[in-house]
């Protein structure tokens, strides 16, 4: 099968978000079960050149009834295997890509021509496939700055040389959207009836991510439960309507990890590597992390650690919000340490560095270390996830992986992902809650921390529990092929 991956962001060339770490990890799974697969990129200002290929000549793309001229570069995406590598195509434009940021900068977190230059990105997808005469299979796009795609392919590119080809849409996460004034709808250069017909329209604004979910021939998001809840009101975004009319059409497929980077066997960012028939390097894991925090060097108390963006989506209001939060009476009141790594909204940094100060069991580094987030996913007991809502989640398969009992909210890939503790049994690999409110985490922490000091037999069997279950992305990519295959088949019966 021929699959083209149209995307804003794949590591390691551009990443803000577990986006970029799912397509190209699933792009390198399609590949080695032998489909040949192509990504697109916009080449961003800080992707150097001169790392890249230059392709022959120029191309042009059609927008707003003139024509934009690009370059293209081209790589091989780190990873590929020799023999089928799966190539990177960057779309180079001055005008659009040659700026510092993705979508944004700090100052200007949504660039204000993002719907011309996201349009423009769309538009060139087909037209680098005209200039390489590689014709895919099934067009992926990603998210809203890819969502063109699919309306493209069904409004302007269904005859030759795309007549069989299908595009498939997935949601990485619902919360954006891309709604930009209805003007910029003239970039697209397509009739104002597609306008309505393929419901543009939002409230008197154009919401590409809309038009994407009515256009594509499948559809999917990062995990079955989050598939389901966004068909609900209360996650649906204004657009559980949408999925809802296109529920055949729509699947849930969770994400997998990483296994040789997110893997305690073979990790060298933790002191001594482990598995679960031999566990004594995740307590040298956790004698390392309460060093680098600065915590007692305490064996015997449980440490929960905390990885994550410090935004509202990730619950650290309930967890960190002043005089409402939970986290000074979960330290004060438990005989436990707690370590976070995070950085985001300013009020949480402020609130997180005033608790690290004023408590002497919870310490916390605001920035962004891949290195310590390693170690805290080793060495910590419990790893709390009190999200609002998690298409999918990474660190929570994470820390199964290497032990670390996942504390989570019963969302998204969360609850598909974590099995709750039963403690007549002893079953389960973590601990869950329903309500997102400061006394549920608190309770929930508590009953985890109960179990540490009274059931430790059981927490042992949670780990190993945790640490069999496998998350590869080859396992997730034989249901993206399924997928792939039941559109392919319409197009073909028709
Ligand atoms: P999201 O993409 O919504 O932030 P995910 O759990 O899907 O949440 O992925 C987050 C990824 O980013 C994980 O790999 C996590 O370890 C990493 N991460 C988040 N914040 C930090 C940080 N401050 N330092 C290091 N890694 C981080």
């Amino acid at each position: 099968m021929n699959i083209l991956m149209a995307v804003s962001e794949a590591v390691p060339f551009a990443k803000t978000g577990g986006l970029a770490d799912a397509v190209s990890a699933l792009s390198l799974s399609l590949a080695k079960q032998g489909h040949t697969v192509k990504i697109v990129l916009p080449r961003y200002y800080h992707i150097n050149r001169d790392t890249l290929r230059h392709l022959e000549g120029e191309m042009g793309v059609p927008m707003g009834g003139r024509e934009e001229w690009s370059a293209v570069y081209a790589a091989a995406l780190p990873g590929s295997a020799k023999k089928n590598p799966v190539e990177v195509y960057f779309i180079d434009h001055e005008q659009f890509f040659g700026r510092d940021g993705i979508y944004g900068v700090p100052s200007e977190p949504d660039f204000m021509d993002n719907p011309r230059r996201f349009t423009f990105f769309c538009r060139a997808v087909f037209q680098l496939c005209r200039k390489i005469r590689w014709y895919p299979d099934v067009f992926h796009a990603h998210d809203w700055p890819a969502a063109l795609v699919p309306v493209f392919l069904k409004y302007r590119e269904r005859g030759a040389p795309f007549e069989y080809a299908v595009s498939v849409l997935t949601i990485h996460n619902l919360g954006y959207q891309g709604i930009y004034h209805k003007d910029n709808f003239s970039y697209t250069n397509l009739d104002w009836s597609v306008f309505y017909s393929a419901g543009f329209d939002d409230w008197n604004m154009m919401n590409l991510l809309k038009a994407g979910l009515n256009s594509a021939d499948k559809l999917n998001t990062v995990s079955p439960h989050y598939a389901w809840e966004t068909q609900t009101s209360q996650h649906g975004f204004r657009l559980d309507g949408v999925l809802r009319s296109r529920s055949a059409d729509y699947t849930g497929i969770l994400n997998g990890i990483d296994t040789n980077i997110w893997n305690p066997k073979k990790d060298a960012s933790i002191p001594r590597r482990y598995s679960a028939k031999d566990m004594a390097g995740k307590g040298a894991a956790k004698e390392a992390l309460q060093k680098e925090f600065g915590l007692p060097l305490a064996p015997d108390v449980p440490v929960i650690g905390m990885v994550t963006r410090l935004t509202e989506q990730k619950g650290v209001g309930e967890v960190f919000g002043p005089a409402y939060g939970c986290a000074w009476s979960l330290c004060r009141d438990m005989d436990i340490q707690m370590v976070l790594l995070g950085s985001g909204e300013p009020w949480c940094e402020n609130e997180v560095k005033s608790l690290s100060r004023r408590l002497s069991n919870f310490k916390a580094h605001i920035g962004y270390a891949e290195k310590e987030s390693h170690l805290i996913e080793a060495g910590s007991d419990f790893f709390l996830m009190p999200s609002r809502y998690e298409p999918c989640g990474l660190n929570q398969m994470y820390s199964l992986a290497y032990g670390t009992l996942p504390i989570v909210r019963n969302t998204g890939g969360l609850a598909d992902t974590v099995q709750n503790f039963n403690q007549e049994t002893g079953e389960g690999t973590g601990f869950m809650f329903d309500d997102l409110t400061p006394l549920a985490i608190y309770n929930t922490v508590g009953w985890a921390v109960w179990a540490y000091y009274n059931r430790r037999d059981q927490i042992e069997a949670m780990r190993a529990a945790g640490m069999k279950e496998n998350f590869s992305w080859d396992k997730s990519a034989k249901k993206y092929l399924e997928m792939y295959e039941t559109a392919l088949a319409v197009v073909h019966s028709r």
